[in-house]
């Protein structure tokens, strides 16, 4: 096969696979055959730039960087909708309709997905462009963003589709993707995302589309825009658009009459907390395209379709007090006391604040009657204050300047959103935290220790530090509350043990700010041990891939900080690994430069995965199908025998897992 035939067959492929996982939600590969098919082609598609596509597989991984988004002109308005609230607004306008069509008119249910959205532009069966709504009349143009949403088809479907059309959508971020990404933010000591919604948006206009591939965003789409598309009805143009490749949510309904729609609505007031993402009403269209025609448009909206929108679930109720919490970075977080309500079945007790711009912006004071609202966030939200049940006497809540567990005066840096308390080494909270960090089952994992044992060993003075951890004996808990022998042995050996740990961990478990696990293995990576990475000057540090400045400058100045080296020295007395092991130094080398190594079949002494990175980590290069370029097929058990009839065919040496062992070996 030559390598056009193979890249294209690639090509296909992989969009079949994505589409299989995204849109479909049944993959038929597993991850890891799909990103070493991924592989292939993007090996493919370096070694013959004259076949490249704009609109292949690869391109989903982003990488390009826009400065400025062009504005384009949308070549078809992307309107607003009208809105309503009651059974009453809905028979109003059913009245309208059939003022001006006389036959009975039947309408399509759908649901209103909150999220931003999106004109999706396709020409011969190609993706063309995204462009956001903008003003309606033009938006920005975000296509390298939009290309990473994997359930964005590239190449469509089927056949039968028009020349050119527009496909409207909205671009949501799943509630669990959203938790994830603020779990990691909060993990680096960032600010949490407020909601889904303004997350999505905010990510389509990222400059760095390889950071939008990260976020697990989805296009969910609902609109067929063009000249002369040939459909009649909506929902004939969503089962058109389904066929052809785009993810259009199942749950859309025909309904007869507004009784019908009612239902439809009742229905999923009650049931859209169980859908992935956030929605927030119902949109109900006109079915028949003529009828759509004919009824036209408003100077904003389109007089077929009309919103209904869910109401918020919100209660009001007291706000007793504001206190404020000191995380483990020091970040202080406001948080709303309530006398506690009944909000979508679940007891209230409290709400976040955010931070001061927000509490100066709601103008919340303690004592007021506030508004409290469940959204796409786990904890409830104050949206509002209640004014005329405020108390005249009352004045504005002044911000802390203090710290409330150990008074250092606060700090605020230009352009931060929150406080943070810079006694970093003498507040109580933020030296459990940090234990607490250091001993999570991302980090040192210790078994027979917990955040509270953690805290109590801190409020009895035992540590005050994770170095300390080390020092500790059995007979220094044994006194401790419910303590028994058997738990405080286990307590000392679990500390015992996590000497083992690798270096990666440890580094993750210091708790340097913005250096999350992902950062720590890179830094490992590149630095080998403590003393290097310690001794790394800031533009050292940035040269490494995919470090910004941010880290690289909170790296410098936690190594910069004396009681940070300290600690490090009293960690390296105690035996922990501040350098990766003989083991992994030794898998790494450059035995395997220039060398493309294909594996098939199953191993004996090491698992797939862990020969893919053996390969990787000596040099040498890892690919998932045998070519001329290939140089070595590890055969396990159980290999195909095409597999090898073609190594033979190609002359590639094939050899065993021992003897691949021993090539590495030194
Ligand atoms: P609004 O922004 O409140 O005026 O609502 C109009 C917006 O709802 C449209 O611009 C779409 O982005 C969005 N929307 C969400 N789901 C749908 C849907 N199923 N049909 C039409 N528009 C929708
Ligand atoms: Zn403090």
């Amino acid at each position: 096969m030559d390598a056009k035939t193979k890249i294209e067959a690639l090509r296909s492929e992989l969009h079949d696979h994505n589409y299989k996982y995204y849109v479909l939600d049944s993959p038929e590969i597993s991850d890891y055959e799909f990103d070493m098919k991924l592989k292939e082609l993007q090996e493919l598609e370096e070694a013959h730039p004259e076949f490249m596509d704009p609109n292949s597989p690869t391109m989903r991984v982003g990488g390009e960087v826009t400065k400025n988004f062009n504005t384009i002109v949308h070549d078809f308005p992307m309107y607003s909708l009208s809105n309503s609230y009651s059974k009453d607004d809905l028979e109003d306008w059913q009245t309208r309709i059939q003022k001006i069509i006389e036959e009975p008119v039947e309408f399509t249910c759908e649901l209103k997905y909150d999220g931003a959205s999106i004109s999706l532009t396709y020409e011969n069966g190609e993706f063309l462009r995204a462009v956001t709504r903008g003003d309606g009349t033009q938006g920005d143009e975000v296509t390298y963003n939009v290309k990473t949403i994997r359930s964005v088809p590239l190449k469509l479907k089927g056949s039968g589709f028009p020349e050119r059309f527009d496909i409207r959508g909205e671009i949501v971020l799943p509630y669990e993707g959203f938790a994830k990404l603020n779990a990691e933010r909060v993990e680096q000591g960032e600010e949490p995302y407020a909601n889904p919604r303004n997350t999505a948006s905010g990510s389509l206009k990222l400059q760095d589309s390889a950071e939008v591939a990260k976020r697990p965003l989805l296009c969910l789409l609902y609109n067929l825009t063009g000249n002369n598309l040939g459909l009649t009805t909506q929902m004939e143009s969503l089962t058109k658009a389904r066929e052809w490749g785009f993810n259009v949510p199942h749950e859309a309904q025909l309904a007869q009459s507004m009784e019908e729609v009612l239902a439809y609505i009742n229905y999923w007031d009650e049931h859209r907390r169980d859908l992935p993402y956030e929605t927030d009403g119902v949109v109900i269209k006109v079915n028949n395209l003529q009828h759509q025609e004919e009824l036209g448009y408003t100077a904003k909206s389109p007089r077929w379709a009309m919103a209904y929108k869910f109401k918020a679930e919100q209660v009001s109720t007291t706000l007793n007090s504001i206190t404020y919490q000191v995380g483990r970075t020091g970040a202080i977080t406001p948080v709303a006391n309530l006398e506690p309500v009944q909000l979508a079945g679940t007891t209230v007790k409290r709400a976040s604040l955010h931070n001061a711009d927000q509490i100066e912006k709601l103008d919340v004071r303690e004592g007021d009657v506030v508004f409290v609202e469940k959204g796409g966030e786990i904890i409830p939200k104050i949206i509002g204050v209640d004014f005329q049940k405020r108390d005249p006497s009352s004045s504005p809540t002044e911000y802390i300047q203090h710290c409330p567990e150990c008074n250092a005066e606060l700090e605020r840096k230009e352009g931060e959103a929150l406080h943070f308390c810079p006694n970093s080494a003498g507040c109580p909270p933020q030296i459990i935290g940090r234990i607490q960090h250091f001993i999570s089952r991302k980090a040192m994992d210790i078994e027979g220790l917990g955040g509270e044992t953690v805290a109590l060993l801190v409020r009895e003075d035992l540590i005050e530090d994770y170095a300390d951890l080390y020092t500790l004996k059995k007979e220094d808990v044994l006194p401790l509350e419910r303590m028994a022998e058997k738990s405080a042995e286990n307590l000392i050996q679990g500390i015992e043990s996590s000497k083992e740990v690798p270096f990666e961990r440890v580094l993750f478990g210091l708790g340097i700010r913005y250096v999350g696990e992902t950062v720590a293995k890179k830094l490992v990576k590149e630095f080998k041990s403590i003393d290097v990475l310690a001794s790394a000057h800031f533009q050292d540090l940035v040269n490494v891939d995919e470090i910004g400045e941010r880290i690289a400058r909170s790296v410098v100045d936690f190594f910069g900080d004396d009681s940070n080296k300290q600690r490090i020295d009293r960690l390296r007395s105690y035996g922990l690994n501040l350098e990766i092991s003989e083991d992994q130094l030794k898998n790494e080398s450059q035995k395997l430069d220039g060398l493309t190594l294909v594996i098939s079949g199953v191993f004996e002494k090491v698992s797939r995965k862990e020969l893919q990175s053996l390969i990787e980590n000596n040099g040498g290069k890892n690919t998932s199908s045998i070519s001329k370029k290939t140089d070595y097929l590890v055969a396990g058990e159980n290999m195909g025998p095409s597999k090898r009839t073609k190594a033979e065919n190609l002359g590639v040496k094939i050899i065993s897992e021992a003897e691949f062992l021993e090539m590495i070996d030194d």
